[in-house]
């Protein structure tokens, strides 16, 4: 099986279980494990941010910097797609008691002016708009990317009105490697980033919420709430650590499989379009003559896992564990479909 559902799936390098093997350990809830302490100073430098929490998933650092900006009754705009509020349980309204303001972005991208117009007055009548979070790269976008210069152009919309800026950067390291963006200027610009190890970079375990001292410490007491304290899990942490120093610079051989992959895909008359192609998100929309769930058991059966996300639509994800064998393999397989 040749599994593209989802970046998630990949396992441990041998090298990367040797760092884990080799990692100092201690009991994090009192802070004493040398590995996340490592981790937590590594990520927040290469951001140029204060500080940084480790978390169990993504899920729980944007959970818990929503939990860290809102309270109860505020609301949260984002783009209609965003992770935060189509694959989190609800749990802006679970976890926050905030309300959302839904936006229809480009391929998951909001602008500036889309923010201005849906900011609420201070009424007493209205949600008081508290947050603005953007998802990049954009999951159900196909793995699009935001232009440095939209960011900024939100970010000085939030500062004018009294908004923190929240980014869900699950598979931020694909974004900065496809726009060949720094790392440190997205530190400088967003009040919250939350980073996920487990996706594109290959551990098996992990996320990281980086911020300000003051809002980590808030963060580090939502963690506990939440039941995210762990113990000895400077083995995960040394994972963590292995992939921000070797796995970011390679991630542009995921980006290539995906558009050789994507670039099979456009040739198909059934498959009506493929989004563009930015990172390592393939999705692609099929005309009335198949269903997704169809296709996706017909490439099943020919060894090629993909996901359906739509009744039309498929994804296709690329990672660390897809050789170029498998890529060859994947194309002559969607040429016979
Ligand atoms: C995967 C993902 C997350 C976090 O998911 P977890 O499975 O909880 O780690 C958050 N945002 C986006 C865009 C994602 O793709």
């Amino acid at each position: 099986m040749i599994d593209f559902r989802s970046d998630t799936v990949t396992k441990p390098t041998a090298s990367m279980l040797e760092a884990m093997m080799q990692a100092k350990v201690g009991d994090d809830v009192f802070g004493e494990d040398p590995s996340i302490n490592e981790l937590e100073m590594l990520s927040a430098d290469m951001f140029g941010m204060e500080a940084a929490l480790f978390c169990p998933s993504g899920t729980m650092t944007n959970q818990i910097a929503i939990k860290c900006h809102t309270q109860p009754g505020d609301e949260v705009i984002c783009d209609e797609s965003s992770h935060i509020y189509q694959y989190e349980g609800g749990g802006i309204a679970f976890n926050s008691g905030s309300s959302v303001k839904l936006l229809l972005g480009d391929r998951g991208r909001i602008t500036a002016p889309m923010v201005q117009q849906v900011i609420n007055p201070d009424d007493v009548h209205r949600a008081r708009t508290r947050l603005v979070s953007l998802e990049n790269t954009s999951n159900r976008g196909g793995g699009s990317c935001y232009e440095f210069d939209e960011i900024l152009a939100i970010e000085k919309v939030c500062r004018e009105n009294g908004l923190i800026f929240h980014l869900d950067g699950a598979r931020l390291f694909n974004a900065l490697v496809a726009k060949n963006q720094d790392a440190k200027e997205y530190g400088k610009t967003f009040d919250s980033i939350s980073i996920c190890l487990s996706k594109s970079l290959g551990c098996p375990v992990g996320s990281l919420l980086l911020g300000t001292n003051d809002m980590i410490k808030k963060a580090r007491r939502y963690r506990k709430v939440f039941g995210g304290g762990m113990r000895q899990a400077g083995f995960l942490a040394a994972a963590g650590i292995y992939a921000l120093q070797k796995h970011i610079s390679r991630l542009y051989i995921d980006h290539d499989n995906a558009r050789q992959i994507a670039a099979a895909l456009q040739k198909k008359s059934f498959i009506k379009q493929v989004l563009p192609v930015e990172t390592n998100i393939i999705i692609f929309e099929l005309d009335d003559s198949i269903s997704a769930a169809d296709l996706v058991s017909k490439m099943k059966q020919a060894g090629i896992f993909g996901y359906a996300i739509a009744l039309n639509r498929v994804r296709l994800v690329t990672h660390l564990d897809i050789t170029p064998e498998m890529v060859k393999k994947t194309i002559e397989v969607i040429e016979q479909l």
